[in-house]
Order: C-alpha cells, then structure tokens, then sequence
C-alpha cells in the first residue's frame, strides 16, 4: 500500500526518543520530512542525525518546551521556515507524575494541564492555519489508554488525557468538513526506555526482577506481552496517510487488547 507520504512535511513533537522518535522514523522511512522537538537541543540533535543516517530523509531538530506557549509556536514557527508547508501534526509530551488521588497540589495540576493538555491544543492552534492549506491535512495526538480506563494512581494521566480526546472530538466535528482529520491514539504498555526505567524501579521497590515485573503486567494484556515501538509508529503512520482519509475523530487504543473499553 502506498502511504502517500512521500514529500509530504511532518511535526512530531517529543521526539527525543521513545514513542515520538519512532513515529518520526517511520514518517520519514515513508518519504516525509520531518521537524521533531524536545527541550534539549543536544538529544533532538542527535536523534535526528539518527533518523537521517537510517532513512535518508531530511530532518530538521528544534529545542522546544512543549508544556509552555512559547515552545509549542516556536516548533511550528521553526517548521514552517525550513520547510515552507506542513501536512502532519503528531503531537506528544512526556508523562505526568504518578501520585494518590488526592495528593496533588494546585502547581502539580497546572504543570500536568500544561504538558498533557494545553501543550496538544497550542500545538494544534500554532499548526491548523498551515495544515488547513494542505490537500493531505492530519492531525494525530498521541495519549494513553488511560484516557478511556482510567488508571490507578495515574489521575493526573487520566484526567488530561481525557480532556485530550474531549478536543481532538471537537475539531473532528467542527473542522472535519475542511478535509483535515484529527484522531487520537492512545499507545498502552509499550517497550521504551521510559518504560524500561519504570519496569526496573518497579522491580527494586518490590524485590522483584525486571522479568516478574513483566510477566504481572503482561498478564492483563490479551496479546501477554508490550508493544514494540515499530507497531504503534506504524499505525500512527496510516493514520497520517493519504489512505486514511475519511478516518476522522477516532480515538484509537494500540495496547495489545488491554483495554476494556467497548468504544
Ligand atoms: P519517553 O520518556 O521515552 O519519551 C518522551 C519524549 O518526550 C522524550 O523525547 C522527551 O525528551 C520528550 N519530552 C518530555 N517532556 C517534554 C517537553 N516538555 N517538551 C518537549 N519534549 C518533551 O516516553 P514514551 O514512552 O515515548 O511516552 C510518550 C508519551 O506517551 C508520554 O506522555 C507517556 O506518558 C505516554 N504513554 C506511553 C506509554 C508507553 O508504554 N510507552 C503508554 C501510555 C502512554
């Protein structure tokens, strides 16, 4: 199948490593360009050389905060320089903290509204004007599966992420007859090295190895293992196709069957 992206100039933001770097180096194994962004110039830097030395694609590293306005519109702004157009917006951030439910101070609240919430939708602000102009415009916003089963001790996840599928839904509606689709997906345990570290942590504080970590967790997946980055980067990467253009306002779990969600 041909995914049509060849050309094509796409913003993955948060893409130092883990999820949004393996969305970006799909994109660009399918003939995009593409801008990424992280805080450090140094580690966005040497993704994309990365990227590049692997696909042959041109990408363009940006040093940018996506949890405040500056760093969302200097991102897009940076884009729109090199590459003159955009056609696809994959918007991510880092996680928020975990935490008891009630334990969460008014700041801690701000910060994860800031990087789960605000962050998609000033990403998407900055990026629609230029995108709407585009004959193949997508707009895809990574989650969690929290954002449709709540998980414990992550309200803060929960919550923003929420909110997340609340938006992408209402410019789905709003903006679905200008040709640009918004969809959601929404990774479940997937292997990085975020989720390594927390695998590993898990372990020491419950005098446990790695590998029992892994088996306890796997065991409420249907599929009994984690994803593999590749398999949510390639899903991701039909989503921005041109094949998939009449999928609009879907929020889609990638998680193996973990969630229980009907819808
Ligand atoms: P990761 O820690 O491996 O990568 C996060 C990336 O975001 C890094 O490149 C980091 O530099 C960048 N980043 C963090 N804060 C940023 C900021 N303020 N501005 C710009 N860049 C920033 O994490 P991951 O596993 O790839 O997860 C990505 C997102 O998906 C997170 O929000 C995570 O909570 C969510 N998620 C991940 C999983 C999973 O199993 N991996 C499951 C559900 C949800």
């Amino acid at each position: 199948m041909d995914f049509m992206l060849e050309g094509r100039v796409a913003a993955v933001a948060a893409a130092s490593k883990g999820l949004g770097k393996g969305v970006a180096r799909e994109l660009a194994a399918e003939g995009a360009k593409v801008a990424i962004c992280s805080r450090s110039l140094e580690r966005i830097s040497l993704a994309a050389r990365e990227i590049s030395d692997a696909t042959g694609a041109e990408v363009l590293p940006v040093a940018a905060d996506v949890s405040t306005r500056a760093g969302c519109d200097a991102f897009i702004a940076q884009t729109i320089e090199r590459f003159g157009r955009l056609d696809i917006l994959v918007t991510n951030a880092g996680g928020p903290p975990t935490g008891a439910v009630d334990s969460f101070s008014d700041e801690q609240w701000q910060a994860a509204l800031d990087l789960n919430l605000l962050s998609t939708i000033r990403l998407i602000y900055a990026a629609l004007p230029h995108i709407r102009q585009s004959d193949q415009g997508r707009i895809i916003a990574i989650t969690s599966i929290s954002a449709k089963q709540p998980l414990p001790n992550l309200t803060l996840s929960n919550t923003t992420r929420a909110g997340v599928l609340g938006f992408i839904k209402s410019l789905a509606n709003e903006l679905g007859h200008t040709g640009v689709t918004f969809n959601a997906v929404l990774p479940g345990w997937t292997r990085t090295e975020r989720v390594e570290e927390l695998v590993n942590s898990l372990a020491e504080a419950q005098n446990r190895t790695p590998e029992e970590v892994i088996a306890g967790i796997t065991a409420s997946i249907p599929a009994r293992r984690m994803g593999e980055v590749e398999e949510f980067a390639a899903v991701v990467a039909f989503l921005a196709s041109g094949r998939a253009s009449y999928l609009n306002g879907v929020a889609l779990q990638i998680d193996g069957g973990r969630s229980q969600s009907l819808l």
